[in-house]
């Protein structure tokens, strides 16, 4: 009998661990082939001009891809890397290598999920299925208390139900070895130049460094857990406000160079001495999955159930100024604009900075949200399609999702006084000198 062989298409799932798609194919077949294709559709311009992804992003992706294709030649495997649409490049290799099936995980937003199709369409026209597998959320779809179309829409039922009736599964292991076909040319990891993109500047103000990869990612995750130590045990830093918990792994999180269960599990092993600040991340968890669960109950109509009711300028010209003096921190406005300086600086800004500028953006300029949202997407190096462009429409009120925790969201005056410090860091830097 001949050998079987199931091509692995990576997308946001690039790890080694607790990768179900992976563990499958290694059970299912006697080789797998792991690939890696950077669409160009990712690195075009999008109708306002912006770069859908921007170079902060895009070496985070790179440095990940990298680190996964080490993780698969340490245990004896290889990724092959391709630059180009998916839907050739994947029915090409699968001809070339004579795959039998090919696995990948399954998305939600529509850009993602209209590129799955016109993968599959392809793939059956040489025979070959593609097979979808469910593992970007710590609840599983198949685990959940309701079908998706009875998703509650408010954030504080869909909790209370998911935490009650539901459990987050273990993870699944990691495998030891891996058997890929003999590879003939793997390729090479392209240049940020090759993708159209500039090298970025490091600004030596950044309070944060993100370096891409599943290593890096579990190292991130440690460090978490000493950060809320060192927090619990300054009792003085969360009365004062201090008590930012934070993890900072939303990056590999979006890329799945970690899953939202290996987080889950490390958290729920340093619950017992830790509870504020572990229960405070595992709510932040399930405000992802709640954003997503809500794109594939309501698909599109999740970010355009209602027109917002904020009157934009008629104005077409101050319309676009006011945008550009946001985009570039050049709203008058200290708090704003630093906060867009940090974001076009570092790809990076907290939670709360990014309700703040959204508010801001919505409320005070009044300018459309979706412009807000593509800017983000562009410039964040986390960006994950239902939680950017979910929390957009959230801000803007645009979706049913109720309990907004957003009451926050548009007051920068009142931050003004303790943010000192920080708006005099992040000022531009002609400023500075
Ligand atoms: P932690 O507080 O440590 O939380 C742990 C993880 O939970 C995060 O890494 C993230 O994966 C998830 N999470 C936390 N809060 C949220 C939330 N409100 N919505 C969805 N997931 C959450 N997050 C993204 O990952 N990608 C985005 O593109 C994105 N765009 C946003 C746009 C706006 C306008 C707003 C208001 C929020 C956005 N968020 C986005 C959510 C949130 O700001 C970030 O996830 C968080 O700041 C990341 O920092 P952290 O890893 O330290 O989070």
């Amino acid at each position: 009998m001949s050998e079987r062989t199931i091509l692995v298409w990576f997308r946001n799932d690039l790890r080694i661990r607790d990768n179900e798609v992976l563990l499958e194919a290694m059970r299912k077949a006697d080789k797998v082939l792991p690939v890696y294709c950077f669409d160009p559709f990712y690195f075009r311009k999008n109708p306002s001009g912006n770069s859908k992804t921007g170079n902060l992003r895009a070496r985070f992706l790179l440095e990940s891809v990298a680190d996964l294709r080490k993780n698969l030649r340490q245990i004896g495997g290889e990724l092959i890397i391709r630059t180009g649409n998916p839907a050739i490049i994947l029915p090409q290799l699968a001809e070339q290598y004579h795959v039998n099936e090919v696995y990948h995980h399954r998305e939600v937003a529509h850009e993602e999920t209209d590129i799955s199709e016109e993968v599959e369409t392809a793939l059956w026209k040489i025979r070959l299925n593609l097979k979808h597998f469910i593992g970007h959320t710590l609840y599983h779809k198949e685990d959940l208390p309701f079908p998706i179309k009875d998703i509650p829409d408010s954030f504080a039922v869909f909790k209370k139900k998911v935490e009650r009736d539901s459990n987050v599964r273990s993870c699944v292991g990691t495998p030891e070895s891996v058997k890929t076909p003999a590879i003939i040319d793997a390729g090479h990891l392209p240049a940020l130049q090759d993708l159209g993109l500039e090298l970025p500047h490091d600004d030596p103000r950044s309070a944060h460094t993100f370096l891409g990869g599943e290593n890096v990612a579990l190292d991130q995750l440690k460090q978490c857990f000493t950060n809320i130590e060192q927090l619990n045990k300054n009792k003085n830093a969360r009365n004062s406000g201090l008590n930012d918990h934070s993890s900072k792994l939303s990056p590999w999180i979006a890329l799945g160079c970690i899953s939202l269960r290996q987080v889950y599990w490390e958290v729920i092993n340093h619950q017992d001495s830790n509870s504020h600040y572990t229960n405070a991340l595992l709510l932040d968890l399930l405000w992802r999955d709640y954003f997503r669960f809500m794109f594939k109950k309501h698909g599109q109509k999740f970010i355009a159930a209602k027109n917002s009711n904020v009157k934009a300028p008629t104005d077409a010209g101050e319309h676009d100024i006011l945008f550009e003096s946001w985009k570039n921190g050049e709203t008058g406005v200290p708090l704003i604009d630093a906060i867009m300086h940090e974001l076009n600086a570092t790809g990076y800004i907290s939670n709360h900075s990014r309700q703040i500028t959204a508010g801001y953006l919505i409320n005070d300029l009044k300018i459309d949200w979706k412009k807000g949202a593509a800017y983000f997407e562009e410039k964040l190096i986390d960006y994950s399609p239902a939680s950017n462009w979910g929390n957009w429409a959230f801000i803007a009120g645009v979706n049913d999702a109720r309990e907004s925790r957003y009451a926050i969201a548009s007051k920068p005056a009142g931050e003004l006084e303790t943010k000192s410090g920080y708006i005099d860091s992040w000022q531009p830097v002609a400023k500075l000198s």
